[in-house]
C-alpha cells in the first residue's frame, strides 16, 4: 500500500511540474511519518524513498536512532530553544526556524557538536494568530540577524497556508511566498551557493503549490492513511 501510494505521488508530482513547463527533478517530496510507526517507514525505504519529516522530537529520535543510516530526516513541528540540542543533533534540515532565538541556539549547539545545518525560515504566510512562523514583513529582518551565525546556512522558506477545503484558496499564498523567497533572494539573504528551497504544499493542496513554485512539498496522509488511529494499528505489516 505504501509503495503504491509513494509511486503514485512521485508519478503525480512529476505530473504536476511538468504541467507547468518545470523539470520534476525540481521537486523533492518529504514524506511525514509524524505518528507513523517505524515499520512503516521502513516500508517506504524498503520501496526506495530516503527523505522523511517529522514534527515531534521525542518520536523523531526514536525513529532516527533507529533508521537515520538509511533516511534523512527534515524537522517540521514547532521548535522551542530549549530543545535545539536535540533537533541539531538530529537533523539534516530543520524547516521551521521563525526567530533569532531559535536559530541562535541550534547554531551554539552545531559548534559544539561541530556539525553544518540548513534551515528554512517558516513564514505566517495567512499572518494567522495559530500559527508559528515569521510575519511575512519580518521574514527579511531575521535572515539578516541570523546570516552570520555560524554552522546554520539558510537556504529557503516553508510555509502552512490557512486551512481551507478548496486548493485554490491557497493558490495566492504559495504565489506570495514564491514572491518573497525571490525578493529576499535578489537581497542575497540565503546561503551562497545554494539551491533555494521553498517547502510548500501537503496531501491536500500540493499541485497547486507545485504549480507555484514549490521545491519541496511535505506529504503525510496521501502516502501513509489518515493519522486518526494510533500507528501500531494503522500499520500492520
Ligand atoms: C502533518 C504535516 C504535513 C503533512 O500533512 P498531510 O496533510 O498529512 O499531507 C506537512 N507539513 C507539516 C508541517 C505537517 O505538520
Amino acid at each position: 500500500m505504501i509503495a503504491a501510494n509513494l509511486t503514485h505521488i512521485k508519478e503525480h508530482i512529476g505530473q504536476c511540474a511538468l504541467a507547468c513547463g518545470r523539470s520534476p527533478q525540481e521537486v523533492q517530496l518529504v514524506a511525514v511519518t509524524k505518528n507513523v510507526a517505524a515499520s512503516a517507514v521502513r516500508e517506504a525505504i524498503a520501496a526506495g524513498h530516503h527523505l522523511f519529516g517529522e514534527n515531534y522530537l521525542q518520536e523523531a529520535q526514536q525513529k532516527i536512532a533507529e533508521l537515520g543510516k538509511e533516511a534523512s530526516f527534515h524537522f517540521i513541528g514547532h521548535l522551542q530553544s530549549n530543545k535545539a540540542k536535540i533537533a541539531a543533533e538530529l537533523f539534516d534540515v530543520v524547516e521551521t526556524v521563525d526567530s533569532l532565538k531559535i536559530a541562535a541556539a541550534l547554531s551554539r549547539h552545531l559548534v559544539g557538536l561541530q556539525r553544518n545545518l540548513k534551515i528554512l525560515i517558516q513564514v505566517n504566510i495567512g499572518a494567522e494568530e495559530s500559527k508559528s512562523g515569521t510575519h511575512p514583513e519580518a521574514t527579511e529582518q531575521v535572515l539578516r540577524e541570523i546570516r552570520d551565525l555560524p554552522n546554520i546556512k539558510a537556504v529557503g522558506l516553508m510555509t502552512i497556508p490557512p486551512m481551507s477545503s478548496d486548493m485554490e484558496d491557497a493558490r495566492p499564498y504559495f504565489r506570495k511566498m514564491r514572491e518573497l523567497a525571490d525578493h529576499l533572494s535578489s537581497l542575497e539573504l540565503f546561503a551562497a551557493g545554494e539551491k533555494i528551497e521553498l517547502s510548500m504544499g501537503m496531501s491536500d493542496d500540493y499541485p497547486v503549490a507545485i504549480a507555484e513554485g514549490a521545491t519541496i512539498v511535505r506529504i503525510g496522509t496521501a502516502i501513509f492513511g489518515p493519522r486518526s488511529i494510533a500507528p501500531t494499528l494503522a500499520h500492520k505489516p
